[in-house]
């Protein structure tokens, strides 16, 4: 018999709440805690099941507002979403796009639908992850990283079953295009009903599966349906996923920190300290300007 990676929780999402008035997302909480106590270095994941969004002409989602001491990584699957900083980078990500934005030592920026897709309505899904920055690289200067979802390096599974793009770490020799402050795999999997594929990470790494929709066998044993996030032990082992009907998937992995959290709104920092010093900052205008 193989050696599979136990899995620890099958989390179910929490009820949906809004963020702004443009993402209706849930959350996930392990052990009935925080993601970050468990999935170290990801510190939240929001998930934005589709849902249908009606036209309009006027600015939908979050305005204006700071991050510190983390970097926030979007995952557009339908509808579109549009970014502004205070760096003067901007963006729009379509399906398949990455917006993956370091907030470092500071920065404001909002988040929209973009226009013409907000005048449309229609599907929209999406994720946000909250990635955690080591202690050391927590005030790094902010930047901004835009990946197209044809720029991931992408794996065909055999018989056309699946595709397995790289956002970050590397699967099977093939490396993402991310580049990150601490060592961790993000992959985009997309299965067609009967793919299959093995996923052998670290087993000191976090390790989690997101399944978005549809339904999968993992490890030949455990039936996960959509919505839930599966969370493996942090032991040694392969992971199995099987497909039992189209899936969309995502893998997260990563080395824990392990170093002090403190945490208030939107700042990720080590202590209360550094949190005071973040509003102090933010009230002095380091975090630059934004309309
Ligand atoms: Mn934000």
């Amino acid at each position: 018999m193989k050696n599979y990676r136990s899995i620890e929780e099958v989390v179910h999402p929490a009820p949906a709440h809004m963020v702004g008035n443009g993402f209706r997302v849930m959350s996930y909480h392990p052990n009935d805690d925080s993601f970050g106590k468990r999935m170290s270095p990801f510190f939240l994941m929001d998930y934005n099941a589709e849902v249908d969004f009606p036209p309009t002409n006027d600015p939908r989602g979050v305005g204006v507002h700071p991050h510190r001491g983390f970097e926030t990584v979007t995952i557009a699957y339908k509808g579109a979403v549009a970014h502004h900083d205070s760096f003067g980078n901007s963006g729009i990500i379509k399906a398949g796009d990455v917006q993956w934005m370091t907030a470092g030592a500071g920065i404001l920026h909002k988040e929209y639908h973009e226009k013409s897709y907000a005048a449309q309505g229609g599907p929209f899904q999406m994720i946000q992850l909250w990635v955690n920055l080591p202690k050391k690289f927590k005030l790094t200067k902010p930047k901004y990283q835009a990946i197209l979802h044809s720029e991931k390096a992408a794996l065909t599974l055999p018989d056309n079953k699946g595709t397995v793009h790289v956002i970050a770490g590397e699967y099977e020799g093939l490396k993402g295009p991310a580049s990150t402050f601490s060592p961790l795999e993000m992959y985009d999997i997309r299965l067609e009903a009967g793919g299959k594929m093995t996923l052998n990470v670290p087993a000191h790494f976090n390790t989690g599966i997101l399944l978005l929709d549809g339904e999968v066998n993992v490890n030949t044993s455990q039936l996960v349906g959509s919505e839930n996030f599966v969370v493996f032990t942090n032991t040694a082992g392969e992971i199995l996923i099987e497909a039992n009907k189209k899936s969309t998937l995502l893998f997260l992995s990563g080395a824990p920190l392990n170093e002090p959290v403190a945490s208030y709104g939107p700042f990720v920092m080590n202590t209360v300290q550094e949190i005071q010093e973040a509003f102090d900052d933010l009230n002095a205008g380091k975090f630059g300007k934004l309309e």
